[in-house]
This record gives structure tokens, sequence and C-alpha cells, in this order.
């Protein structure tokens, strides 16, 4: 199907859509819901989880804006818009924030206008980029116009390092965006791992794989290693929903239903 800013491919499964569909979104196709489907049947927990990340996000996001003086961020795997969206979370609290949005599927792309509609004095700009290729994000006429090198930085990997299944590849690219973040940047991610319930990830791999979509679970080793060189904030590398909870209760969720570790880091 041609829609005339890519290709949407709605014969196979894309991580954006299934998580936009799971979120209560409706920019998702049979394929999608197919996929979701499927991996619920095996793992029920799969909304529990989705609304777990989105939710780290916001905390993240709070986090380096209030506590780090983080107002500029690369968001790398942005996904459909889903309010509160990044710049809308960092906006509350400094107005004058700036964020740049990186994704690679055409649908997130075919939304960038509306993700980026905002009053205010801050800036959001759009790059229809991979994260396999850091050099064109990073040369980009948006990234170099909206946020300023010379500045700390808040680089966001939210559930997106999973799509690369190879891990040195994976490890590979976020190492160059790190490497050309000034000093006193950060680093946010959710790394997708199945050492919680193993035997249940590998039917949801699997229902995804049916569909067309790739997911990589990583060991804590592994995920421990994208922060190599960094300075890991506390609590470390937990599973996503015991990072900082805003409240206890979240804490009640069994660990079996989070299939992601999250960090954030600073950059020395
Ligand atoms: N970060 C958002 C959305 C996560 S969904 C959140 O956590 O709420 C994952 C997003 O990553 C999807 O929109 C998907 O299109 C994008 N993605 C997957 N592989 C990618 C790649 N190699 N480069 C850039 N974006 C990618």
């Amino acid at each position: 199907m041609s829609d005339g800013v890519g290709d949407l491919r709605t014969d196979v499964a894309h991580g954006a859509r299934i998580y936009d569909y799971i979120l209560g979104g409706k920019d998702n196709y049979a394929v999608d819901r197919a996929a979701a489907e499927a991996s619920q049947q095996v793992w029920p927990a799969l909304p529990v989880h989705m609304r777990a990340n989105r939710e780290f996000m916001h905390r993240a996001a709070r986090f380096l804006t209030t506590e780090c003086g983080i107002d500029q961020f690369l968001d790398i795997g942005t996904g459909i818009p889903t309010r509160p969206n990044l710049h809308e979370v960092v906006q509350e609290v400094k107005p004058e924030a700036r964020v740049v949005y990186t994704d690679n599927d055409p649908i997130v792309l075919a939304h960038a206008r509306a993700l980026m509609a905002q009053n205010g004095r801050g800036r959001t700009a759009y790059v229809d980029a991979d994260l396999r290729d850091p050099d064109t994000i990073l040369n980009s006429p948006e990234f170099r116009e909206t946020l300023d090198p010379s500045r700390p930085i808040g680089l966001m990997l939210i559930a997106v390092v999973h799509f690369i299944e190879d891990d040195d590849e994976a490890l590979d690219v976020v190492r160059r965006i790190v490497d050309v973040l000034p000093s006193g940047s950060y680093v946010a991610a959710t790394i997708a791992t199945d050492e919680y319930a193993p035997e249940l990830l590998a039917e949801v791999r699997r229902a995804y794989r049916e569909h067309g979509e790739t997911l990589k679970f990583r060991s804590r080793t592994t995920a421990q290693r994208f922060f190599d060189g960094l300075d890991v904030v506390d609590p470390g590398l937990v599973q996503m929903h015991k990072w900082r909870p805003d409240d206890l209760e979240s804490l009640n969720v069994p660990e079996a239903d989070i299939a992601m570790y999250a960090a954030i880091a600073r950059k020395p």
C-alpha cells in the first residue's frame, strides 16, 4: 500500500502499531491486532507491560528535567503519538524544552505534524531515520538546528533496542550516539528481557515473528553493557516498574508481567 509517505506494509505487523493498539490507539491494522492478540493469548500481561513502559518514559522524562536539569532531548523510536508525548511531559516542567523525535516507521512520520503540535516556547522536530544509522540522525538539519550540542542532552531509547537483533550492532549504534553527546548528558533506556518469564516470552517472540515483527530479549548482563562507561543513577538497572515508582502499588505487579529492564545513566 502506498500512501505518499512511504510503504506502510499492512501485510506484516509493526512494533509501533502493535503498541498503539495495546495502548488504545486507532493507528493499527488487522495484522498488528492479530500479533497483539496472539501474544496476549500466551502472555496476558502484555498490556500491563506496555503501559508500564509508557509510564517509565513519563517518569524518566520528569526525572531528567526536574532533577538533572535537562531541557533538550533526542528521542529515538518515538512511536505513534500517545498523549502525553515526551515534549508535553518535559515542557510542563520546562516550557522552553526542545525535543527531536526520530523513528523509522512511515506511520510515525505520517503523524509527525500532530506529534509536534504544541503551544509555548519550546521546539520539536522530527527526523525520519533509523537507529542503525546514527550519522543520518546526528547530521540531520533537525538535530543540528534544534539542539545545542555544547549543552547536555537527554537521549531516550525507550522500547527500541529490542528491534535490533544483533547485540554488537545494537551496542555499537547506541555507543556512537553517546560518544557525540557532551559530558553531563543522560541516557534513559528500556531494554527487553525474558529473564522473568522465559517460556511465555519465547511464545510471544514466536507470535511476533509469525506476523513479521522482530523481538530480541536480552540478559541483565547484556542490558548492562548499554551503559558501559556511564554513571548509572540509583536504583541502577531494574525491571522498569521498579525504577523510582510513583506509588507503591505499582510494585505489586508480578515480576513475570514485566519484560523490560530500565536504567538512566549520566555521561561523565
Ligand atoms: N518510545 C515510545 C514508543 C515505543 S514503540 C515509548 O516507549 O512509548 C517502538 C518504536 O520504535 C516504534 O515506533 C518503532 O517504529 C520504532 N523503531 C523500531 N526499530 C527502529 C529503528 N531501528 N530505528 C528507529 N526507530 C525504530
